[in-house]
């Protein structure tokens, strides 16, 4: 199986949007770009929502049947290990293979130095076609790569081997990610890190490391717009050399892991993989789960009093929604509104509020990224939610689909 030039991982806590999201992409599509859909679900997403791998499959293949898409689609268990994997084998053609947890782990001596003696090769100045600069690689630099990523590198193995048995090579498409990690990985990094994998024969298609600056969810980039364009255009001139080198698959990509809505990183990406003339997966999840809580609001009525009681609840439960996330969001609580102020809101103004429209006087970063956080909040009001959902469906699926299509479409691809 191969994953197209273009993919965007588009999650969906409670499985209802589907057929609009694949609107936007055909959409898109119609306008002359060839975008695969993949519809991406974490185990944690799983947990939090009492969903199962089978609902996301379902849904996947009900929106093709219902617009009668025929391209290439996917479904991704997203950030799987070897302890939760079995679960998605049989719903699952795209597996992201968590290994940020292994980074750091012991290695075989032997191990390491085989790895280091496997890369004379690279000792010196070594040149990568597009790079500014040469590369300085010493066997220092590269014990200091084995101890880092050969563990982590070596699990990715593990895990695919596993699913090869269950599965068999052709089918299923293979993506390691690095990405839930305090520190970024250098170009360099990268560069030994895709050779390791090559060598364990784990044909990745797509690689998700941990850029530098901040990935916060639901908002925009923070961080250094300049150092990030030098670090993007490095790995994708790395995995360009890292392709013909290591004899990995000729599809391979970067995948970002966006966390939702990096704007302002947008056009850099486009620029970048336009000039050289590369692909891309950007996965995005949250973003469609707003937009359905701005879609409630907009509907007014029970809608706009449950997209308040969603924020009423988050708000005095704000510390344990935000701590599995404590390092990807970053709330002033001094800017949030207080839940008698939102209580007195219009639809209007509390759809401006959540929605993601950077300049826009009443949008809230801080209101924004704690309702990101929440729907475990809406997944406990079980169907008091979904019915909702299925009432307002044409109001919220036009909101999921403009989010897309429009905010980040238009951005990422100069539509
Ligand atoms: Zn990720």
């Amino acid at each position: 199986m191969k994953l197209g030039k273009y993919s965007i991982g588009v999650g969906d806590r409670f499985s209802h949007q589907g057929v609009a999201q694949l609107r936007a992409i055909m959409k898109a599509n119609s306008k002359g770009l060839d975008i695969c859909p993949v519809w991406n679900k974490s185990n944690r997403e799983h947990t939090y929502v009492h969903s199962v791998p089978a609902d996301t499959r379902k849904e996947a293949d009900e929106a093709v049947a219902a617009l009668g898409y025929k391209g290439l689609y996917f479904v991704d268990a997203d950030h799987i290990n070897m302890s939760n994997v079995a679960a998605f084998v049989a719903h699952s053609d795209f597996f992201t293979l968590d290994v940020a947890s292994f980074i750091g782990k012991e290695s075989e001596p032997t191990a390491i130095k085989a790895f280091i003696s496997s890369c004379s090769n690279y000792i010196g100045n070594l040149t990568i076609p597009g790079f500014e600069a040469e590369l300085d690689v010493t066997p220092e630099i590269l014990e200091k790569i084995a101890n880092k990523f050969l563990a982590a590198t070596q699990q990715a193995a593990d895990i695919y081997n596993f699913l090869k048995a269950e599965k068999g090579a052709e089918n299923f498409i293979t993506e390691v990610s690095m990405d839930e990690v305090e520190n970024p990985q250098t170009p360099l990094e990268l560069l030994f890190i895709l050779k390791m994998l090559a060598d364990k024969g784990v044909p990745a298609q797509t690689i998700a490391p941990k850029f530098t600056g901040r990935f916060n969810k639901g908002v925009d980039y923070r961080g250094d717009l300049v150092q990030f364009a030098k670090e993007f255009e490095e790995d994708v001139l790395v995995i360009d050399f890292a392709v013909k080198e290591f004899g990995l698959p000729a599809e391979l990509k970067l995948s970002v892991h966006s966390g939702s809505d990096k704007f302002s990183i947008y056009p850099i990406m486009a620029d970048i993989i336009k000039k050289l003339d590369k692909g891309i997966h950007l996965k995005t999840a949250g973003t469609t789960w707003l937009e359905e809580v701005i879609g409630l609001a907009v509907a007014g009525g029970e809608g706009l009093e449950l997209a308040k009681q969603i924020y009423a609840n988050s708000f005095n439960r704000s510390e344990e929604l935000c701590a599995p996330y404590a390092d990807v969001i970053e709330i002033d609580n001094t800017q949030l509104p207080t839940v008698e102020e939102v209580t007195a809101w219009s639809s209007e103004k509390f759809a401006n509020t959540l929605r993601h429209i950077p300049g826009h006087p009443d949008y809230n970063s801080n209101f924004r990224q704690l309702i990101h956080v929440a729907y475990k909040v809406a997944a406990e009001m079980g169907e008091t939610y979904t019915n909702l959902l299925e009432k307002y469906a044409d109001i919220v699926g036009g909101c999921v689909e403009e989010n897309i299509y429009d905010r980040h479409f238009k951005r990422l691809f100069n539509l």
